[in-house]
């Protein structure tokens, strides 16, 4: 049995202020290393001089996943189960998979893709559990309800962390850590809808139409979404089309389709347009089923080498694929009313004209085309900013998940791999080759990636103790006696 109180909220702020690692974000990305840490038996290395967990949420292991509303995930239900599974974790939280009904719901049926609702709760459960058995058994503190502000790069190598507690935002705290885990998520921002149209080649949104994101809006329920929309729609007499334009071709556009259709097709939404600038790609687990579907497979760039899977990464899976079929056959969503077209905007001149028409024809327009990191601030010992490399997908990472500054240097001791960053396709990792996205995902965040974070994690920590103890030697006194560098706040803190 787990100590309740370690699952409990504990906001004191009062922990110490150095650490061997501090975890930023425990979104997927954050608890997808930690559980990778712990089934590796590593855990206590990681925390060798402490590891903090920090999230500005008070339930951990979700992040964003468990926010979207009446969302199927594109991960079937087995993959969610996988992380939880290793003989490690029995003793964590055996009971779960034997009683948990959200558990058992996703093993009746491991084919099938879950709500992410249902993820999130899920992932919520095993995560507390597994912090609140880290708490108990290992150097590991937690705090909720606390964001961070910014991160400094000190000289000797170190990470400066400024964080608050949300309810007091203008008192302002600081730790000190070797390792820094930082998964903050990724942020989809509506002033980027112009830099979109931009890059389609038409005008952005006009004055008094409704702009917003997909990821704000697949977090409103049914009633939220028709409040948000309804007003913009011209009555049935005004013989005016109530259309909504989304801008993105990918899992996030589908999906927003879909709840878009069925909760604003009896209010009034008569059309959406879906404006892309690639070919909608489908998932396939192999060739042979891709074929008898009578989708055409180039051998080249839609195999994965690794799983032999048909765009594995950017392929449109389970309710995702079947909207993209209705759409694509019928122009609408099933038994909703709203006509819904597809316009690829690279596709020829007539197109795109078309897509600037349908735009410009809207009532409402959002933005569905991917994530920008959600990075903290990240500074030198100058206070000066450490600019980092962007590529698409996010921010440039090496082979542990180290960011890699404009200069090319990698930043040491600091990893981000989550939403917004993330690994490219590598032969580990496998991927089609037309795919040039970045990999993100709760399953491989347990597995491949989690395993990259923590060798790179230990890696660091190997060097951090080696140059603290080429310095104890340096310092030794004539005696003999070591008076290496006193480690900050940690002496008053043991269990
Ligand atoms: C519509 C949609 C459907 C998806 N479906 C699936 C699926 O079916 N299967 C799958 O495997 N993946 C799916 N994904 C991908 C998956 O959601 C992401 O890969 C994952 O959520 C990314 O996790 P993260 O930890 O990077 O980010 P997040 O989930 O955003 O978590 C970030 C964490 O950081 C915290 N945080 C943010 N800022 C601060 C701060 N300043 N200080 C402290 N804490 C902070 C947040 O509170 C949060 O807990 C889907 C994504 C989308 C958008």
């Amino acid at each position: 049995m787990q100590r309740s109180s370690a699952v409990e909220p504990d906001n004191s702020g009062n922990v110490p202020s150095d650490y061997s690692c501090v975890l930023c974000g425990a979104g997927p990305a954050g608890m997808g290393f930690l559980f990778y840490a712990f089934k590796s038996g590593k855990l206590a290395e990681v925390a060798r001089n402490g590891l903090l967990i920090i999230d500005r949420r008070m339930r951990f292991g979700a992040g964003k996943l468990g926010d979207y509303v009446n969302v199927t995930g594109n991960s079937v239900a087995k993959s969610f189960l996988a992380c939880l599974e290793d003989e490690r974790f029995d003793e964590v939280f055996g009971d779960i998979r034997e009683y948990n009904e959200l558990h058992k719901k996703m093993a009746a049926d491991p084919e099938g893709a879950p709500l992410l609702s249902e993820v999130g709760e899920l992932l919520t459960l095993a995560a507390e559990r597994l912090i609140a058995h880290l708490v108990e058994h290992f150097d590991v503190d937690v705090l909720r309800g606390h964001e961070i502000d910014a991160v400094r790069h000190s000289q000797d190598g170190r990470f400066e962390i400024a964080y608050h507690d949300t309810r007091k935002p203008a008192a302002r705290r600081m730790m000190i850590s070797d390792t820094v885990v930082m998964n903050l998520g990724g942020t989809q921002r509506v002033e980027e809808l112009d830099e979109l149209c931009r890059t389609l080649d038409i005008p952005a949104p006009g004055n008094g139409v409704i702009t917003a994101t997909s990821d704000e809006l697949l977090r409103l329920t049914s009633t939220q979404l028709v409040d948000t929309f309804a007003p913009m729609f011209a009555p049935p007499a005004a013989r005016r089309t109530n259309r909504i334009t989304i801008i993105g071709g990918a899992h996030s556009a589908f999906t927003m389709t879909e709840r878009l259709a069925t909760d604003l097709g009896g209010g009034g939404l008569d059309e959406i347009t879906i404006i892309h600038r690639s070919p909608v790609r489908l998932f396939f687990e192999t060739v042979e089923e891709a074929l008898a579907w009578g989708y055409p497979v180039d051998p080249v760039n839609d195999i994965c080498p690794v799983t032999r899977r048909v765009n594995r990464s950017s392929g449109l899976r389970y309710r995702a694929f079947e909207i993209a079929c209705a759409v694509m056959s019928e122009g609408r969503v099933a038994g909703a009313k709203p006509r819904i077209e597809l316009i690829d905007a690279a596709c020829g001149e007539d197109e795109r004209a078309r897509a600037a028409t349908r735009l410009a024809q809207s009532c409402g327009v959002i933005h569905s085309a991917g994530y920008r990191p959600n990075m903290s601030a990240l500074v030198d010992h100058l206070e000066v900013e450490i600019p980092l490399q962007f590529c698409q997908g996010g921010i440039e990472i090496d082979k542990f998940g180290r960011p890699i500054d404009i200069n090319g240097k990698v930043i040491r001791g600091l990893f981000t791999f989550g939403l917004g960053s993330g690994f490219r396709p590598d032969p580990e990792i496998g991927s089609e080759a037309a795919f040039t996205g970045r990999i993100h995902g709760v399953w491989i965040f347990h597995h491949e990636i989690g395993k990259r974070i923590l060798t790179g994690v230990l890696k660091a920590l190997a060097e951090t103790a080696a140059m603290q103890e080429a310095e104890m030697i340096a310092t030794a006194d004539d005696d003999g006696h070591a008076s290496g560098r006193p480690r900050r706040g940690r002496a008053d803190h043991r269990r």
